[in-house]
């Protein structure tokens, strides 16, 4: 991938000048916006790599910027939101963003979601036809057609619906899948059962994934939103 161009979209100038700040340093080329109507111009006009934006907005709210840049853009989507918007979170991700920061948040903070989200992109990318590959994350392998998956070589012994969460939490490693997210795409719904029995099938999979349950190497909880898949180093 070329230099990454970032959208830092934020209405507080202090906190906008600090991002492009960071970003400049660490060279990223980027663009501001400082409302949700240019953010979503902007957004058509140069077709930024990743998208920072801040969910309280004077003109519109975060989400409906989402909603309209998902109706034609793919682009990666990281929230800004602060701790009592929690809920806004949340929606923002099931709208269609990817990940999220919370405020105050620090400059390693941002650079660190950022990286995860460019080497997912370049993993995207360098792999189009994922759904009839191999997915190779350190030591897990998953064979999407035969339906498998491997653990240093061993078949892992899943469920039906363990191996469906693994291959939806692969599909999207780096990115934050909500509880709704998932149980919607296990179960085509999403009820406060379903959340429940989420947690026992994530609580299966991970005794079957991760050597100790302390030090998870594949799956990372995201206490009260949902969960995400690392890449392993
Ligand atoms: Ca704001």
């Amino acid at each position: 991938m070329n230099k990454p161009v970032i959208l830092v979209v934020e209405d507080d100038a202090p906190v906008r000048n600090l991002m492009s700040t960071t970003l400049k340093t660490h060279d990223y080329k980027y663009l501001t916006a400082p409302n949700g109507r240019e953010a979503v111009m902007l957004t058509s006009s140069h077709n930024p790599d990743v998208i920072f934006l801040d969910l309280g907005l004077p003109d519109m709210d975060g989400v409906e910027v989402i909603r309209q840049i998902r109706s034609w853009s793919n682009v990666p989507i990281i929230v800004i939101s602060a701790r009592s918007e929690d809920d806004d979170k949340i929606t923002a991700l099931d709208a269609g963003a990817d990940d999220y920061l919370t405020k105050p948040f620090s400059v390693e903070e941002l650079l660190a979601r950022l990286r995860v989200t460019i080497r997912r992109l370049s993993m995207m990318n360098a792999d189009s036809s994922f759904d009839n590959s191999v997915y190779v994350n350190g030591n897990l392998k998953i064979d999407f057609p035969a339906g498998c998956a491997f653990l240093n070589g061993e078949e892992l012994r899943l469920t039906p619906i363990e191996f469906r969460l693994l291959c939806l939490l692969a599909r999207n490693t780096g990115k934050v899948l909500t509880h709704t997210y998932i149980t919607q795409n296990i179960w085509g719904r999403s009820w406060d059962n379903d959340i429940a029995s989420l947690r026992v099938f994530m609580a299966t999979l991970r005794k079957k994934l991760e050597p100790g349950p302390d030090s998870p190497e594949f799956i990372q909880t995201h206490v009260g939103i949902g969960y995400r898949m690392l890449k392993s180093e």
